[in-house]
């Protein structure tokens, strides 16, 4: 096994064979640094929402507006096969309480 940071040989730990760095203290470091990038590059947000949590929302108050705006159609159309939907949905419901009740009269 290769070092992914300084390019020695090493013996990965029995217990993380999946290691991917020596043990040696820099590179550990270099290591911690690494995924402490990836995460925060996964997680752009997670430290804008400390202290500036208005200003985030804000944002995304003002991303979401000019979403609506720019999707207009897009969501007309899913409010229309919706109320299609919804419509169906009201009628089998009224057809099973009608029959619910057709039984019960006759009970
Ligand atoms: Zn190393």
């Amino acid at each position: 096994m290769r070092c992914k940071i300084c390019q020695n040989e090493f013996v990965p730990d029995k217990y993380h064979p999946n290691q991917q760095s020596c043990s040696s203290p820099k590179c550990q470091k270099e290591r911690q640094l690494q995924n402490e990038r990836i995460w925060r590059s996964r997680n752009p947000n997670y430290f804008k929402c400390l202290g500036q949590e208005s200003a985030w929302k804000e944002s995304r108050y003002r991303y979401n507006k000019l979403w609506r705006v720019t999707h207009k159609d897009y969501l007309r159309n899913y409010e229309d096969s919706h109320r299609q939907q919804r419509k169906e949905y009201m009628r089998e419901y009224m057809r099973r309480y009608r029959g619910a009740k057709i039984v019960e009269q006759a009970v």
